[in-house]
């Protein structure tokens, strides 16, 4: 196809764009041999954006009062999950429609199969304008695999105040070396440079740049690995004006950092919730405890609250601008996250073997073009329903690979609930051609959910350990049931291995 651009091409536009967007010359004239009369996609992803920290789904603190505005125009599900627990796994689930244990991103920073290149939702998109984004680099790392699909690839470093695209101007041959020698040259990160004089005259040269902005953000400024400082409003508006002016019909992909760590909201929300009256329940040390006291995971909470209040101001914007584009009339827009955040049982963050609801549990909304209408799904859904039902809602076919089904209110066909799994997988300290050893898997199945966990030292002698909880009835996961429920927890965790096993198979 004329209008995709190979990751050569991409990086030597990438090192001639240090400011504008690396579109292919081609992509303009693309829109008149596409179909106009299909509806546009547009997924936004919030970064580690927990369920359990959302007003709408009955947080305690009001967190994000313009989505709970918004949700009486949208299909809420209420118990959706993420595919994994991190960024990789997770965003890899929703970008191909299969599990991790499947698509074998599973370490820090790693791509999917090669198998799995070509088994996108933009390869499947392929007769739409397909533009992504990602302020998370480990998304990025997704994206440049995916690249061939891509018809624009907006470059992360596109909205960093201080703007790396010098480090490619430079050094444009070799990016990837090019960036470390510049990391190790002239940022400080870790504590030292080589270069004392060119890293203090960066400093200063970075702290003049931001000074203005920096004074807007109480906590500091929001970054991406250390001194990458963005701001959500400059990434909101240029990518919701990009959405009108590019060839329909469109799919884009939007993953926004928010409300990852470092949590950072801008001082219209900064210390919203600082000392009120919320007491988060406390809960036991988990196994794969950190050893963190409540106190210090209440502190941390409060920033992670008033950051979600900072993006739920932002997505707000973004659905204002597009619906007075126009852009919302044929748009089936989506508000979800990669996986969500943890700040109980002695654990902070989503560093974590533990499948607890918080880590797991994200919200999903979807816009219909042109409703304004609400509806509830309580149904367990996963990130994984979410490619093919986008396919199944643009008159696409749904490729055989996709593992996920139809979300209710779309699917012709009604899926008896005992029936339907809905898992999510964490495996990130196994070699991903090889068959996967120590590993956490989640299944819900109607108001069941159990954890399994195998592999792991913290497990002593046993070798493998299932948590049963009933989510219906203690959705705060305090009563562990597999010794009161062998039966269901002895079938779900059947369940559970066959499927690790058959996703081992092409690996022994
Ligand atoms: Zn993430």
């Amino acid at each position: 196809m004329t209008n995709r651009i190979n990751r050569r091409d991409f990086l030597k536009l990438a090192s001639l764009a240090s400011l504008g967007m690396v579109i292919p010359p081609s992509a303009r004239a693309a829109g008149s041999r596409l179909q106009t009369e299909k509806k546009n996609v547009l997924i936004v992803v919030f970064d580690a954006l927990s369920a359990h920290n959302i007003s709408l789904y009955g947080y305690q603190r009001e967190t994000m009062p313009n989505l709970a505005r918004l949700a009486k125009r949208a299909t809420v599900f209420h118990n959706h999950y993420a595919g994994g627990n991190y960024t990789t796994p997770g965003t890899a689930s929703l970008l191909t429609g299969v599990l991790p244990w499947t698509h074998r991103a599973i370490r820090f920073n790693d791509g999917v199969r090669d198998n799995f290149a070509q088994k996108s939702i933009f390869h499947a998109f392929d007769d739409y304008y397909r533009i992504g984004y990602s302020h998370n680099t480990l998304v990025n790392t997704l994206f440049k695999q995916f690249i061939d699909d891509l018809n624009e690839y907006v470059p992360q470093e596109e909205f960093f105040l201080v703007n790396d695209g010098l480090i490619r101007n430079v050094f444009g041959n070799d990016e990837d070396t090019a960036t470390v020698g510049w990391a190790r040259t002239i940022k400080r990160a870790e504590g030292y440079s080589y270069s004392l004089f060119l890293s203090l005259l960066y400093e200063k040269y970075r702290d003049n740049k931001v000074a203005d902005t920096a004074s807007l953000y109480p906590y500091g400024l929001p970054s991406v690995n250390n001194d990458n400082f963005f701001v959500l409003d400059q990434s909101i508006d240029t990518l919701g004006d990009r959405l009108a002016e590019i060839p329909k019909p469109f799919m884009g992909y939007f993953h926004f950092l928010p409300p990852h760590y470092p949590y950072k909201p801008h001082k219209d929300f900064a210390g919203a919730f600082t000392g009120d009256s919320f007491k988060p329940l406390s809960k036991p040390d988990d196994l794969f405890t950190e050893g963190r006291s409540d106190e210090f995971l209440d502190k941390w909470r409060v920033p992670y609250d008033e950051f979600i209040l900072d993006l739920d101001h932002q997505f707000a914007r973004l659905f204002d601008k597009l619906e007075s584009a126009g852009i919302l009339d044929d748009t089936w827009l989506v508000f979800t996250s990669d996986h969500g955040e943890l700040f109980e049982r002695g654990i902070w963050t989503h560093s974590t073997a533990a499948l607890y609801q918080p880590v797991v549990r994200v919200p999903l909304l979807v816009f219909e073009p042109g409703v304004q209408t609400g509806h509830d799904v309580y149904d367990p859904t996963s990130a994984i329903d979410l490619m093919p039902t986008l396919l199944h809602l643009t008159g696409h076919d749904i490729p055989a690979w996709a593992e996920g089904t139809i979300l209710p209110p779309y699917a012709t066909t009604v899926i008896d609930p005992s029936k339907k799994s809905v898992m999510a997988v964490q495996a990130r300290y196994n070699e991903p051609t090889f068959p996967i050893t120590e590993a956490s898997a989640m299944l819900v199945r109607e108001n069941y959910k159990l954890v399994y966990y195998t592999g792991y030292r913290e497990l002593g002698a046993d070798s493998e350990r299932s948590l049963l909880f009933d989510i219906k009835s203690d959705p705060e996961e305090l009563n562990e049931l597999s010794q009161i429920k062998k039966e269901t927890a002895s079938e779900m965790t059947d369940i559970i291995r066959k499927r690790l096993e058959e996703s081992n198979k092409p690996y022994r």
